[in-house]
């Protein structure tokens, strides 16, 4: 069995570890079924190590972060942490590895399995079949760019500043993304902006035209404005295969597009870094939902959004596609049957709890796999 992919397990606060030991489930499922072996190591992040080390996030696992291949996290948070100081809340546990990965690409996709066709709050002959990807630039733009602030005027008025602000390069490598992503896709990619009422975002429309121009040419390369975006993502979702945009405009558009699914419940996302020099890639999947105190310790959290970011790992970091996809159809196979969540209950569906729901996807890939 190779077993020489290392993988840093970070299961988190709330439902973080409910949900992370269904995913567990199927990562052993891989290396016993599939010959796919994981180092593992697993560790505290957030509020759990907080209570256990006086910190959201210890160097040591930074460090053991930057070792891995890949990094599987659950979610953070809770309120009884959220009277703590902002040096001390656990969402810094997921901003630190963000920043220390050098993690620029969050990808996130807005897939409608068929059995949840139904779940989204539009009609069923507009999403049915929908399978678009969100690449949205992490690290730049709008909330980091300098100057900002609030300043005091000399009427005694204030002002309040952020800056957008983009670089060739913060955009080129967010474009490579989106162009590789759709080269393995349906090969068409869209880039989103204000190049109509923002110098940034024409650098980025001349950017991105010329990257496709000199590297991508094979792929379909087409530009839209932000607002008309947010109007065609309700309209007619299933004209994009690729989105590509910035921070502030991917951070709107992907939770417009991630409800055209209906559930939180259902959502992974990836985030990507560079490739170093020994050809490894700096990523780190997750699902979109938070740590969900409201539901904690019930065992009703739906599972499957950490098991299909486990999915999106395997297709991403390892290039395992076939093994993905047996995942991402074991877990339609389980909604399809009518086992279900609270979150994405329908008439003649049976309520099953997170952990019935994690064994039926291993039973499901018991039978797909075989
Ligand atoms: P949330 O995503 O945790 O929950 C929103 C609603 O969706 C809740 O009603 C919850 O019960 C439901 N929900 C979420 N995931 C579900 C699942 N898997 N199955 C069934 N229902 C699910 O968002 P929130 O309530 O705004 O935040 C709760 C805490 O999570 C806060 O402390 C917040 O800071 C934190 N948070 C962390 C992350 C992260 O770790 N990346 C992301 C978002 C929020």
């Amino acid at each position: 069995m190779a077993s020489n992919k290392r993988l840093l397990v970070l299961p988190g606060d709330g439902i973080g570890p409910e949900v992370m030991a269904e995913a567990r489930r199927v990562i052993d499922w891989m290396g016993r079924r599939r010959a796919v072996g994981f180092d593992i190591q697993e560790d505290l992040v957030g509020g759990a190590a907080i209570e256990a080390r006086g910190t959201p996030i210890t160097d040591a696992t930074v460090a053991a972060a930057k070792q891995a291949d890949a990094v599987l996290f659950g979610s953070v948070g809770g309120p009884q942490w959220d009277k703590l100081g902002f040096a001390m809340r656990p969402e810094l546990a997921i901003l630190t590895l963000r920043r220390e990965l050098g993690l620029f690409a969050n990808l996130r996709p807005a897939l409608v399995l068929d059995p949840l066709v139904d779940a989204s709050t539009l009609k069923p002959e507009v999403v049915r079949g929908l399978d678009l990807m969100i690449v949205r630039e992490s690290t730049g733009g709008i909330y980091f760019g300098e100057p900002r602030g609030v300043e005091t005027l000399p009427d005694g008025s204030k002002r309040g500043i952020n800056t957008e602000v983009y670089t060739t390069a913060e955009i080129e490598r967010v474009a490579r993304v989106a162009f590789e992503l759709a080269r393995k896709r349906q090969g068409r990619v869209c880039s989103v902006e204000k190049a109509n009422v923002m110098e940034s975002g024409l650098l980025w429309r001349q950017t991105v035209t010329a990257l496709h121009a000199r590297d991508y040419a094979d792929v379909a390369l087409s530009h839209m404005y932000a607002d008309n975006c947010a109007m065609q993502l309700v309209r007619n979702p299933r004209q994009f295969d690729v989105i590509v945009t910035t921070n502030l405009f991917g951070d709107l558009l992907s939770d417009l597009a991630s409800m055209l699914t209906g559930s939180l419940g259902m959502l992974p996302s990836a985030t990507l870094g560079a490739v170093g020099p020994d050809g490894r890639r700096a990523a780190l999947y997750e699902p979109i939902h938070g740590s969900a105190p409201d539901i904690a310790g019930k065992g009703v959290a739906n599972p499957l959004a950490q098991i299909l970011s486990f999915a999106m790992l395997l297709r991403y970091s390892f290039g395992l596609e076939e093994d993905a996809a047996l995942v991402e159809r074991a877990c339609t196979e389980v909604l399809a049957a009518g086992l279900r969540t609270p979150d994405v209950m329908a008439p003649g569906c049976r309520q099953a709890s997170t952990e019935e729901v994690g064994a039926a996807v291993v039973a499901a890939l018991d039978r797909l796999g075989a």
